[in-house]
């Protein structure tokens, strides 16, 4: 076979082009690039593959091998050669096939009789459309320009594919984002939702993989990474970054300025593709490889060159973020990740939304909570299977995602949502009613907030007061320090919205998951554990007295209930309660009214804080157990971490013991308890805080309904009854006990 050259390549793509300008079926059009590619390399075999579903390959068009093995011989991913290119996304080149370990021989094709092999992936942007393959009887490795050459004719063909060209009477050619795709995340909030797919990112689309004239396009490549290189140092120079934010934009420019980047780009162009062909080829390489690599920290850079790729990709087609599309009605909002300001400024007209990355903690999932939106997060490779406008449909109960579903599943679907929207009809006949059980025992059932947005919820759910309002979500969808008035105006605004309800603001609870893109990160091993909450308000307290202060401000003379987070032990609390006294002595001598009566409390987080001496259980004017937090440290058990979190029932005979004794120490000191962390909101979880003698349950808005309606249909003596059997049998958990006994309560 002759060395190819550059023009060699050219011709080729410039022929494959030309053959697709024709008009005709896509078999038709396979079959002829078959043809033309086996020609222009000088092989006898040249065969496409295509995934006929995400684990099967199947043969579409073949020049070489037996016709009537096309559209029959298929191959599982991983499975033989082929199936080894498509699963490392890497190409494989050998002289002798038949010796290559995991070969496997299909006697349909007949294609015993050819010794070389060369596979390139068809791909595009990290989606695997197939294979294409080329063979001859010459036992010989095929060259690193063939391979390069062949690479590069995988690219169009992903590009072409991607344009639907093939689309039509291929049989089992998977046709590109028009089939159902059901992808199993995570639950980030619950809630289901049907709607149309908006991209937070729309893709970017190249039109044109071939281009005519080599030289301009790598004057526009190189103007492009100018451009992109200005941009980033552009970036560098912004004052207000921090070590991270700086390393990974050091990380950029050193990518942005790399010689061998642009190079191969411009080696792609001189083979015949388009500036964007030649990002989206490299960006190809760089996802496969990605996939390769174990270690961690080397993955993190190769986002950020994915990353980078998309930005120049943007930069070449003039594709902002913001293509103009219209957003379509009931947008679920689709993305790998997104920051809570951007979330809440989609705000409640997102019906749903589906992130690739995410976490429970994050807090994108922190502002989808408050703003009651269903969340799906971990949802593997949504990104490039969602196009703007599809139809999709949001299970964050089961953390479940449809994309384009049939119409039986969006039947089965409406129904469950329906059917919601029917129990929550039903609670809100109940909104007006206490929470009173059978047996006559009253419990009190608050809302958790932290959100203006949240606070229309006060109305609708029937709670009644706010028992945990998490005032750091405000200075986290922020990009500055808010300042005291803002904070003091936006606070009134919370009471005034409260209308004279108790609303219990917990001063700002940061570090751990929870950093302040404004504030210099901690470098700690162990952030859970670390500086944190109440710990950073008494270390650097000017944050913690501009807060109080606007707080007291925003009572204007009115009742204020303020809670610590993380109080870990009786000193703190002194300290902490201290500050709350000096800044009212304060007020009062600056002549600002004071409000008629402060309540400070303390939230319980930490296990310690259980067995602290009595007087601060005298001290303090109300205890708020911190489920979350303190479940994490009682079982060890990260409440981020997928693996553990999990792991452990509530309902554990050893955390309700614990739980016991919180009661009990509080019932003896006369001071106030009540339980706000998530499992408050949970259905068999709430019973039985209830039934052990929790008399005040603050929880998500949506899940006061429920709760109420449970709690009125149950005698709590009779509950608690079955719960000091099942502890007393010596069970690890109430839980199925509890739940046998429920089942046989009336309706
Ligand atoms: C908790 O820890 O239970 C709690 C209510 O606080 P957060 O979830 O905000 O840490
Ligand atoms: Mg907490």
């Amino acid at each position: 076979m002759p060395e190819r050259t550059e023009s060699d390549s050219r011709k080729l793509l410039r022929r494959l082009r030309d053959t697709l300008a024709i008009p005709g079926q896509g078999q038709d059009r396979l079959n002829r690039i078959t043809h033309l590619i086996a020609d222009s390399m000088g092989t006898e075999v040249c065969s496409i593959y295509l995934f006929r579903d995400p684990e099967t390959l199947e043969l579409c068009a073949t020049e070489g091998l037996r016709p009537e093995s096309v559209h029959q011989t298929r191959m599982k991913l991983g499975e033989g050669l082929v199936g080894r290119v498509a699963r490392t996304g890497l190409p494989v080149n050998t002289a002798n096939a038949p010796s290559e370990k995991g070969f496997r021989y299909m006697p349909e094709t007949g294609e015993e009789i050819y010794s070389s092999f060369l596979g390139v992936p068809i791909q595009r942007v990290g989606e695997k459309l197939g294979v294409l393959v080329v063979q001859s009887r010459t036992a010989r490795q095929f060259t690193e320009d063939e391979i390069y050459a062949l690479e590069v004719v995988a690219m169009v063909l992903a590009e072409m594919t991607e344009l639907g060209l093939f689309a039509g009477d291929v049989d089992g050619m998977r046709a590109l984002h028009k089939q159902p795709v059901m992808i199993r995340g995570g639950t980030g909030q619950e809630g289901a939702a049907e709607g149309r797919v908006w991209l937070h990112e729309a893709r970017v689309v190249v039109t044109n993989p071939v281009a005519d004239d080599p030289l301009t396009e790598i004057e526009r490549i190189r103007a492009a990474v100018g451009q992109l290189r200005v941009s980033v140092d552009d970036l560098l120079a912004a004052e207000s970054l921090d070590k991270d934010q700086k390393q990974v934009l050091e990380a950029y420019r050193m990518f942005a300025h790399s010689r061998g980047w642009l190079r191969r780009m411009e080696d792609d162009i001189a083979l015949g593709l388009s500036a964007e062909a030649a990002v989206e080829k490299e960006q190809s390489a760089t996802r496969a490889r990605l996939e390769q690599v174990p270690d961690a920290y080397l993955r993190e850079r190769l986002h950020d060159l994915d990353d980078l790729s998309n930005r120049l990709l943007r930069i070449l087609t003039g594709q902002g973020h913001d293509t103009g599309a219209e957003m379509p009605e009931n947008p679920v909002l689709v993305a790998r990740n997104i920051g809570p300001a951007e979330l809440l400024e989609y705000g409640r007209k997102l019906k749903g939304v589906v992130l690739e990355e995410g976490s429970v903690g994050s807090h994108a999932a922190i502002v989808a909570r408050a703003l009651a939106i269903p969340l799906v997060i971990h949802a593997d490779r949504i990104v490039t299977e969602a196009l703007n406008g599809d139809p999709i449909l949001v299970d964050g109960d089961q953390g479940i995602v449809h994309l384009r579903p049939e119409e039986t599943v969006a039947r089965a679907f409406r129904d469950k949502i329906a059917m919601q929207a029917a129990a929550q009809q039903r609670y809100s006949s109940l909104r007006g009613l206490p929470a009173q059980s059978k047996c006559g025992t009253v419990t009190s059932l608050m809302m958790n907030a932290g959100l203006m947005a949240d606070l229309p919820s006060l109305d609708g759910s029937g709670a009644e007061g706010v028992g945990l309002f998490r005032t750091e979500l405000q200075f986290l969808v922020r990009n500055k320090m808010p300042q005291r008035a803002e904070l003091a105006a936006l606070y009134a605004r919370v009471m005034d919205a409260a209308k004279g309800k108790r609303v219990a603001f917990r001063t700002l609870d940061i570090g751990s998951d929870k950093v302040l893109p404004y504030m210099k990160p901690q470098d700690e091993p162990n952030p859970a554990m670390g500086w944190r909450a109440i710990r950073v308000g008494l270390d650097k307290p000017g944050v913690l007295r501009m807060q109080l202060q606007a707080l007291i401000r925003a009572a204007k003379g009115r009742p204020l209930s303020v809670m610590f987070p993380f109080i870990t032990e009786y000193g703190e609390f002194v300290t902490a309660r201290d500050v709350v006294m000096a800044e009212l002595d304060r007020e009062a001598a600056m002549g600002h009214p004071v409000p008629e009566t402060v309540e400070v409390g303390a939230m319980l987080e930490t296990p310690s804080l259980a067995y602290a001496p009595k007087a601060f259980f005298d001290l303090t004017d109300f205890v708020s157990i911190g489920g979350n937090d303190l479940k994490q440290f009682f079982f060890a058990a990260d409440r981020e971490n997928e693996r553990v979190r999990r792991r452990y029932d509530t309902l554990n005979v050893s955390f309700l013991r614990f739980l016991d004794h919180i009661i009990a120490r509080c019932a003896a000191s006369g001071t106030p308890l009540s339980f706000c962390g998530e499992d408050a909101g949970r259905p068999v979880e709430a019973l039985a805080f209830a039934a052990r003698g929790l008399r005040t349950l603050s929880m998500r808005p949506a899940s006061i309904g429920p709760i109420k309606a449970l709690l009125r249909r149950v005698d709590l003596a009779e509950a608690n009854a079955v719960i000091d059997r099942a502890m007393a049998e010596g069970h690890e958990t109430i839980r199925p006990a509890l739940m046998d006994w429920l089942a046989d309560q009336p309706e």
